[in-house]
C-alpha cells in the first residue's frame, strides 16, 4: 500500500489519518503521566493513612506491598484492552433515556457486573458526548461509598460501554412502585443517607441536578449509592425553560395518559404509577423533580438537588410527588407556581417534622435548608436520631435479599435485544467516532475491589 501512493498529494483520508494518530498519541502520553500522577498519589495518601493510624514498621512495609501489587495487576489491566466480548450479557436489568444496563459477567474471572450500554447515534444527536464523559469522570473519580463504582468503559462502533458495580438491590423507584408508600421510618432511612451521599458528591464539587427514584440504587446491603452522572453538567431538554414552551404534542405529551386533574391522592397515584417507567425510558425526561431555578437559567448551586430530595422524600410518604400531572408542560408549570401546588392531601397523614422538612427543601432557594451548611438538615427534628457517622454500616430500613451475587429478582423483567447489533437502524460514521477518542478508561479499583461486589 505504501509503495503505490508514494508521491501522490496528501489526500483527506491521510491528513484525518494523521491527525487521528496525533490525537491518540498525545491521549496515550497525557494518560502515562496522569497515571504517574495518580500511582503516586495513592501512595503518598497511603502513607498519610498509616501515619494517622501510627502502624509498626512491619505492618507498614506489609501494605505497602500489598498497594504495590494491586498497582502491577493494574498495569496489566492497563494493557489489556477490553471489549464487548469479554463480557458475557445476562440479562437486561434497567433501561434509561440513552440505552440499557444489562448483568453481565466477565468471562476470564466470572466476576458480574453491570455494563450500560449507550448508543453513540443517540449521543452525537442528543449532544450527550459531554455528558457521557462527566458521568464517565465524576464515577471515575468519586472514590466514594455512596457513588456506584466504574471498573471499565470502552466502546466499539456502534456504542459507549460502562461497566460498573452491579447493585443487587434495584432502584428506588421500582421498590416505590411495590410499595404504596413508605413508613416515615423507612423514609428518615433513605433521607439521610441521600443527604451524606448528596454531601459527599458536593464535596468533590460535583452538582448531580437529575435527583430522582430512578437513580437512587440499593446495594446488596440496602444502603442507597448514587447513578447516572450523565447530567452532572451540561444540560439536557428535560432542564430547559425553553423546552416547555416549545411543547405541544412531542413525545412526551403523546406519552402521558390523559386523565382529570383534580383527583383524590389514591387515583392520583395510580395514574402516577402507571406512567411512571415510561417517563423514566422517555429521552425527555421528568420534570418532576427537578428544581425551578434550574429551569431558569439564571445560575443555581448545589441547592438544587435538596430541592429534588424534599421531592422525593413527598412521593416517598404520600405515594406519588407533589407536582405530578398528566404531561411535561402542567408538571414545569406547577413547579414554578410550586407555592399554590405544594398541597399534603388530608387523606393521608404524614408527621408535622415530615411536613415541615419537605417544606423546608421544596421551596425558595433562599429559605432553603442546607444553604448555610448540610448540617442544617441533619438538624432537623424528622432526622433527628440519625447515625451520621455510621449509617452504611447499620442495618438498612429495607432488608434486600439477595440469592446470589447475579440474583436480579429486585429487577423488573426486559426483553432481551442483542447489543451487537446495532439498537437503531443508523451507525455513527467513523469520522465522528474519534468524539469518542479518549473514552476508553480502566480503573484502578476494578482490581482492589475484587469479590466485595
Ligand atoms: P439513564 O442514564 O439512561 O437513566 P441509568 O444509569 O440511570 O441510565 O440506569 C438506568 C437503570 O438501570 C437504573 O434506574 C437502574 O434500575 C439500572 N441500573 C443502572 N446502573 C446499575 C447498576 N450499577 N447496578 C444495577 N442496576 C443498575
Ligand atoms: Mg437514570
Amino acid at each position: 500500500m505504501s509503495a503505490m501512493y508514494e508521491g501522490h498529494p496528501v489526500n483527506i483520508q491521510a491528513k484525518e489519518k494523521a491527525a487521528k494518530a496525533r490525537v491518540s498519541l498525545e491521549t496515550y502520553y497525557h494518560n502515562l503521566v496522569v497515571m504517574h500522577n495518580e500511582r503516586d498519589g495513592r501512595l503518598k495518601s497511603l502513607e498519610k493513612k498509616m501515619d494517622e493510624q501510627r502502624l509498626e514498621e512491619d505492618e507498614r512495609e506489609d501494605q505497602r506491598r500489598r498497594q504495590a501489587t494491586k498497582e502491577t495487576d493494574f498495569l496489566r489491566l492497563k494493557r489489556s484492552r477490553l471489549g464487548v466480548d469479554d463480557f458475557e450479557s445476562l440479562k437486561v436489568i434497567g433501561r434509561g433515556a440513552f440505552g440499557e444496563v444489562r448483568l453481565v459477567q466477565k468471562i476470564d474471572t466470572g466476576h458480574i457486573y453491570a455494563m450500560k450500554i449507550m448508543r453513540k447515534v443517540d449521543m452525537l444527536e442528543k449532544e450527550q458526548v459531554a455528558h457521557v464523559r462527566a458521568e464517565r469522570d465524576v464515577l471515575a473519580e468519586a472514590d466514594n461509598p455512596w457513588v456506584v463504582k466504574m471498573f471499565y468503559s470502552f466502546q466499539d462502533s456502534t456504542n459507549l460501554y460502562l461497566i460498573m458495580e452491579y447493585l443487587p438491590g434495584g432502584d428506588m423507584m421500582t421498590l416505590l412502585m411495590k410499595r404504596d408508600t413508605l413508613s416515615e421510618d423507612e423514609t428518615r432511612f433513605y433521607m439521610a443517607e441521600c443527604v451524606l451521599a448528596i454531601e459527599s458528591i458536593h464535596r468533590l464539587g460535583f452538582i448531580h441536578r437529575d435527583i430522582k427514584p430512578d437513580n437512587l440504587l440499593l446495594d446488596a446491603g440496602g444502603h442507597i449509592k448514587l447513578s447516572d452522572f450523565g447530567l452532572a453538567t451540561g444540560l439536557k431538554k428535560a432542564h430547559r425553560t425553553e423546552f416547555y414552551r416549545d411543547l405541544s404534542l412531542t413525545d412526551y405529551a403523546k406519552e402521558a395518559n390523559p386523565a382529570n386533574d383534580p383527583m383524590d391522592s389514591k387515583s392520583r397515584a395510580a395514574t402516577w404509577k402507571k406512567n411512571r417507567r415510561q417517563l423514566a425510558y422517555s429521552t425527555v425526561g421528568t420534570p418532576d423533580y427537578i428544581a425551578p431555578e434550574v429551569f431558569l437559567h439564571k445560575g443555581y448551586t448545589g441547592m438544587c438537588d435538596y430541592w429534588s430530595l424534599g421531592v422525593i422524600m413527598y412521593e416517598m410518604l404520600i405515594g406519588y410527588p407533589p407536582f405530578c400531572s398528566e404531561n411535561a408542560q402542567d408538571t414545569y408549570r406547577k413547579v414554578m407556581t410550586w407555592k399554590e401546588n405544594l398541597i399534603f392531601p388530608p387523606e393521608v397523614p404524614i408527621s408535622n417534622n415530615a411536613r415541615s422538612l419537605i417544606s423546608r427543601l421544596v421551596c425558595n432557594v433562599d429559605d432553603r435548608l442546607g444553604k448555610n451548611g448540610v448540617e442544617e438538615i441533619k438538624e432537623h427534628q424528622f432526622l433527628h436520631g440519625s447515625d451520621w457517622e455510621y449509617i452504611r454500616d447499620r442495618p438498612p430500613a429495607i432488608i434486600i435479599r439477595v440469592k446470589s451475587i447475579d440474583d436480579t429478582s429486585n429487577f423488573d423483567e426486559f426483553p432481551e435485544i442483542d447489543i451487537k447489533a446495532p439498537l437503531t437502524s443508523e451507525t455513527t460514521s467513523n469520522s465522528k467516532d474519534w468524539v469518542f477518542m479518549n473514552y476508553t478508561f480502566k480503573r484502578f479499583e476494578g482490581l482492589t475491589q475484587r469479590g466485595l461486589v
